[in-house]
């Protein structure tokens, strides 16, 4: 008879949590506790800070126009290291450990190099080596396979929560904990916003659109897996003493929270560009003609405002695209200029889109409403608005950023006491 499963569990350690040796000696002991209290421990860690900045400059220094699968074998080395240290930390405080690369495992991803998305993630090689060596696995995050390829995979910047999430569900692990260096998720970014709170639990499709807003203290990835499984996540610090550390923030089910507020967050994005196509014919067809080709050259296009013009024979389209396609979406507008037959083509990249977000926007109405009238009361005049179920959003001039994201905050009553 085989003896009965122990319950296992994931730990993720972010860059400043692994950034030199003494952070992994830390980091180790963090580990050694989880060990002690009966559990097979998966550790997934980040490069050292800095590192993964570094290894993208030396690509785009080596060549302009570079290879995305070279890419990916530069900047996954960076977890490489970090594993292999924090294993041989463990073994010298007598903890058994190994470390895991993400083909190892296998973690299998489509061939999306730079941002690959996992496909399949088999845990039984992971539980095999806890239940017959009693080893914690090191796993580098941020990276994957491509099995057809046998190419080296990257999941996209901030990947190794998503590594992690994903190690979670494959193991079946009770919980999964980010460690980093904020003390849980708070109502906005703390480092902006010093009234910030820390909040105790936050809904899986609040911190969805928190993370897909800007707050990018977790991947975009790893709360959509987090969501579908299931997987009880908590946001911690690394910072805190080993020996005594706080729970952090749970990302759990709605269903969990029992307090509810309207707004629960507040997040901002500078990761926008704004592009204005004035004097467009107001006619059928313009729209397709504008955004098929953006989606062809697979643009996003996020927030889109058409005014509706006096003279009714021509109108202003305005609509944002993320910062990194701008140049891009305008060769490519400009090329079809006489297609669409628009005047002038504007574009501003000194913009950012500043959400609030919350499930409690369900039930009550004019939210947003209040917002627009506390920004304008400050002076500060909007580009575009965009609303959904839980969150709304408005593009603003970035110089400030900071002054919405305050004045926000402070109109839902989210400043600490
Ligand atoms: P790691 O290297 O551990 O992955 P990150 O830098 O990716 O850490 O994420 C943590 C950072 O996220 C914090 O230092 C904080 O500045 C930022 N952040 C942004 N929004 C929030 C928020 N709402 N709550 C907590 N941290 C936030
Ligand atoms: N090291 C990678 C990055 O900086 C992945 C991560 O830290 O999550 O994006
Ligand atoms: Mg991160």
């Amino acid at each position: 008879m085989s003896a009965p499963m122990k319950k296992s569990l994931v730990m993720k350690f972010g860059g400043t949590s692994v950034a030199n040796l003494d952070r992994i000696r830390n980091v180790a002991q963090h580990v050694k506790r989880e060990v002690e209290a009966g559990y097979d421990v998966a550790v997934v860690v980040s490069a050292m800070s800095g590192k993964t900045n570094e290894l993208v400059a030396w690509c785009k220094d080596a060549s302009a126009l570079y290879d995305m699968r070279e890419y990916d074998a530069v900047v996954a080395s960076g977890e490489q290291v970090t594993s292999g240290l924090l294993a041989i930390a463990l073994q010298n405080i007598g903890i058994k450990a190994r470390s895991w690369q993400g083909w190892q495992i296998p973690i299998l991803t489509d061939d999306a190099h730079g941002s690959a998305r996992i496909l399949e993630l088999d845990g039984s090689r992971l539980m095999d080596s806890f239940s017959t060596r009693g080893e914690v696995a090191v796993i580098a995050g941020f990276q994957g396979i491509h099995e057809a390829t046998g190419r080296l995979t990257t999941l996209g910047r901030g990947g190794s929560d998503t590594s992690a999430v994903a190690i979670a569900a494959g193991i079946g692990a009770e919980r999964c904990d980010i460690y980093t260096d904020v003390d849980g998720v708070y109502t906005t970014d703390p480092r902006i916003v010093p009234k910030a709170k820390r909040l105790e639990k936050v809904a899986f499709e609040e911190m969805l659109e928190m993370a897909s807003m800007g707050a990018k203290v977790l991947q975009v990835r790893s709360v959509e897996l987090a969501m579908t499984h299931r997987v009880p996540t908590y946001v911690r610090s690394s910072f805190d003493d080993p020996a005594d550390p706080k729970p952090g923030t749970l990302i759990c089910g709605e269903e969990d929270i029992v307090e509810q507020q309207i707004i629960t967050g507040i997040a901002y994005s500078k990761d926008e560009a704004q592009i204005t196509l004035r004097r467009v014919a107001d006619k059928p067809g313009i729209a397709a003609a504008i955004f098929v080709p953006l989606a062809d050259a697979n643009i996003n296009v996020d927030m889109i405002i058409q005014v509706v013009s006096d003279d009714t024979t021509t109108t202003d389209i305005t609509f944002t695209v993320p910062t990194a396609d701008f140049e891009r979406a305008k060769t490519i507008l400009e090329g079809l200029r006489s297609t669409i037959g628009y005047a002038t083509l504007q574009g501003a990249n000194d913009v950012v889109k500043v959400s609030a977000i919350g499930v409690g926007m369900r039930s009550h109405a004019g939210v947003a409403a209040r917002a627009f009238k506390s920004l304008a009361d400050k002076g500060i005049n909007i580009r575009a608005i965009t609303t959904s179920e839980i969150k709304f959003s408005v593009l603003i001039d970035s110089a400030y950023t900071e002054l919405a994201v305050r004045t926000l905050h402070s109109l839902y009553g989210l400043d600490q006491a």
